[in-house]
Parts: C-alpha cells; sequence; structure tokens
C-alpha cells in the first residue's frame, strides 16, 4: 500500500545525474598536486561570474563566510548597524556579528516573505545602536526582494546593499539576475542549495574591479603576495575538488531551474484555493530554492503528509530574534515583528528539487488537496 516516499531534497541524485563527471573531476584534482585556490577555482570563478552576471566571483569556505567577507570588503564593522530580516536562515544574521557589526531585523511584507520595505525605513529612523551603514537583503525561497525600492531606501540614507543569495541562484526580477542590484552578493553552495557542492562552499560576487581585488586578499589572510598581509583578513578558502565540482553542477544549473519552475507550476495548478501559495512580484522570476506554502493548520499538514511518505520542511520554525542565542539582544523597530512571527507558525516547504518526476508532484499536491478538504472536520467516516 506504502508508495515510495517522495523526499524534500535529492543530493545522492545530484550526484548520479551527473557521476562520470564528478569522478574524473575529483581525479583531474587528486593527480594535478594541486588543492586550494588553482586552476579549477578560477575557472570555476569565471563560469560561475559570467552565468550570474556579475564581473568577478571570489569563491569562499561557505555562504556564512560569503557574507562575513562582503562586509569585510565594504568596511563594514565595530559600531556599525547592518539591517536584514529575522525570517531567515540564522548564518545571515550571525555573518553580520562575524564581521564585528550590530544586526537590526526587520519585519517582512507577508506576501512575499521578503524585507517589507517600510518597515526598513522606519528601523533606520529608529536606529540608536549604532551607525546605520548596509543592509542585506535575503531573497528567500528564491524569490527576489523589492529591490527598487530597497535601492532607492539605500540611496537615501547613504547605505551599502548587500544581496544574500544563497537561495536564489537563478532568480531574476525584471529580467536582471538577482546579485546585479547592490554592492555585492554572496551565494552558498551548501548541497541543498539549487547550486549544491558537495561539501560547504560560497561566494561572493562583485563589480568594482578594486573591491573584488580587495575580497580576494582578505579571503585568504589579507595576502597581497605569499607571507605579505596587507590587510588583515581571514581564511575562507574554496578547494579544488569542490570548485571543480561545482563547475561540473554549473553546466546543469539552468535546466535545473526550469525543472524546478515547472514543477512550481503543478504544484499551483493543484494547490491553488487549497492553500496560499507562492505569490510572485511583477516581474520576478522566482528560483524555487523552495515551494512554500502557508497554512494555520501546518502542523497537522505536516504530519498528514507523513503519514503518506511525503517529507516536507519548516524554513524557518524560530525566527533568529526569538533563537537563545540572540533573543532579547539583538535590536528590532518598536513594533516588534509580528509578520515574522506568524510566518514561522505558517510556513510549509513541500518537496522541491530537480529529481522529481511529474507524477510524484501530482501525488504530493493531491495529498495536500485532500487534507485540505477534511481538516478540521469532525472525524469523517470512510465509506
Ligand atoms: C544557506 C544560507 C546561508 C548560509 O550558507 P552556508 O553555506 O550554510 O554557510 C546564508 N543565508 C541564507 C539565506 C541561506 O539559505
Amino acid at each position: 500500500m506504502n508508495a515510495k516516499p517522495i523526499t524534500m531534497v535529492d543530493l545522492h541524485g545530484c550526484y548520479l545525474a551527473q557521476h562520470a563527471e564528478i569522478d574524473a573531476a575529483i581525479r583531474r584534482v587528486l593527480n594535478s598536486g594541486w588543492y586550494i585556490l588553482g586552476q579549477e577555482c578560477e575557472a570555476f570563478e569565471q563560469a560561475f561570474a559570467r552565468w550570474s552576471g556579475a564581473r568577478h566571483a571570489v569563491g569562499v569556505g561557505n555562504g556564512t563566510d560569503a557574507i562575513v567577507l562582503a562586509l569585510k570588503a565594504l568596511c563594514v564593522g565595530a559600531n556599525d548597524v547592518v539591517f536584514t530580516v529575522s525570517h531567515t536562515a540564522v548564518a545571515t544574521v550571525a555573518a553580520i556579528e562575524l564581521a564585528g557589526a550590530i544586526p537590526f531585523l526587520v519585519d517582512i511584507d507577508p506576501a512575499t516573505f521578503t524585507l517589507d520595505v517600510a518597515g526598513l525605513e522606519k528601523a533606520i529612523l529608529s536606529c540608536n545602536v549604532g551607525k546605520p551603514r548596509a543592509v542585506i537583503a535575503v531573497h528567500l525561497y528564491g524569490h527576489p526582494c523589492d529591490m527598487e525600492a530597497i535601492r532607492t531606501i539605500c540611496n537615501r540614507y547613504g547605505l551599502l546593499l548587500i544581496e544574500d543569495c544563497a537561495q536564489a541562484q537563478g532568480a531574476t526580477l525584471g529580467g536582471a539576475p538577482v546579485g546585479s542590484f547592490g554592492n555585492a552578493a554572496t551565494y552558498s553552495f551548501y548541497p541543498t542549495k539549487n547550486l549544491g557542492a558537495f561539501g560547504d562552499a560560497g561566494a561572493v560576487t562583485l563589480n568594482d574591479d578594486a573591491l573584488a581585488e580587495r575580497a580576494r586578499a582578505l579571503r585568504q589572510y589579507g595576502w597581497k603576495e605569499r607571507y605579505l598581509s596587507d590587510l588583515a583578513g581571514m581564511n575562507t578558502r574554496l578547494d579544488e575538488i569542490q570548485a571543480a565540482m561545482l563547475a561540473v553542477r554549473l553546466t546543469r544549473l539552468t535546466g535545473e531551474i526550469a525543472r524546478r519552475r515547472a514543477i512550481a507550476a503543478i504544484y499551483d495548478s493543484v494547490l491553488g484555493g487549497v492553500v496560499e501559495i507562492p505569490r510572485r512580484r511583477a516581474g520576478a522570476g522566482h528560483a524555487f530554492h523552495l515551494y512554500v506554502v502557508r497554512h494555520q493548520h501546518r502542523d497537522q499538514l505536516a504530519t498528514a503528509l507523513k503519514q503518506v511518505g511525503v517529507g516536507t520542511g519548516i524554513h524557518y520554525p524560530v525566527p533568529v530574534h526569538l533563537q537563545n542565542a540572540y533573543r532579547d539582544r539583538v535590536a528590532l523597530g518598536p513594533s516588534g515583528l509580528p509578520e515574522t512571527e506568524r510566518a514561522s507558525r505558517e510556513v510549509l516547504s513541500l518537496p522541491m528539487h530537480a529529481f522529481l518526476s511529474d507524477e510524484d508532484v501530482e501525488r504530493v499536491a493531491t495529498e495536500v488537496a485532500r487534507w485540505a478538504k477534511t481538516y478540521g472536520r469532525p472525524s469523517t467516516k470512510s465509506p
């Protein structure tokens, strides 16, 4: 009776789809005798910069370091306030503190789960914890933030703009790729992301030549040349094996994002009116890292799906400002983050990855629709 389980992600599938090329890439690196920051890293950086429409890409150790490095390259640090959302991976906020700056968390727009622009301006005006310096716009779930409005605010108050694109490889707004709207953009290649490595990896993309050179130095002890540190840097290098594997994965990325969009279209067609489905901003090309629905009885839905072999996720169950490590400590606007807290109780991520078949997706959608029909009613008797 039990059909095969349908999982949120299929990381092994990513390997199997290109196993011969990935095996060859690993062997090539092992036989090269050069394992950190070499030709493979350079080749991947060039390919990824081209793919994402940036002048420069700087490969780093992970997506958290990418944010730290971007902030350091832009000279954001002690006493500087960085505005971002609480409805994000803890990494976004952790990175601000790791760079020595002060996070200030803003509420989200409930329709798109991204930074609320009116709330951002209020936060800037009410900020008394340090000098407002930068905004990190998180393109959560693969859906772009309202970049025009955010950039207007950044220009008005003289703030730097960084895009956290960890979930948004392949997303566009008005035809322009995410990552092209700010002073720097950061990426994670954690295995579950749209472009996943087989280990940890990340990148910063930049369009300014001097800034890119500074970021390259900062990623490795601030070295101008070997053993000569011009800047107080960090160590966050991309290793050659991950770079070589990422270059292989990159060749499939456009197709995989198209597949994610096709899957989203199937979900939409069954689930519109059944649960709250992802809304798209006008002009947005959603990259569907996650397909997130919303329902007041989210936990019951997750349980019902689990019982029929469908895996789900919650991104994220506890907003950063309510996490033990941050609560009562990070700065928030005067009216709190009610939409963030409501979203954390209502969001549910359905299976989404390039290796789902149409039948898998239809089965998940049908199960959601079946649950929605009966939930909340007194226990229905089966015929
Ligand atoms: C995954 C993620 C990060 C952190 O990336 P790591 O590679 O895990 O360090 C940062 N921001 C967002 C929005 C993410 O989803």
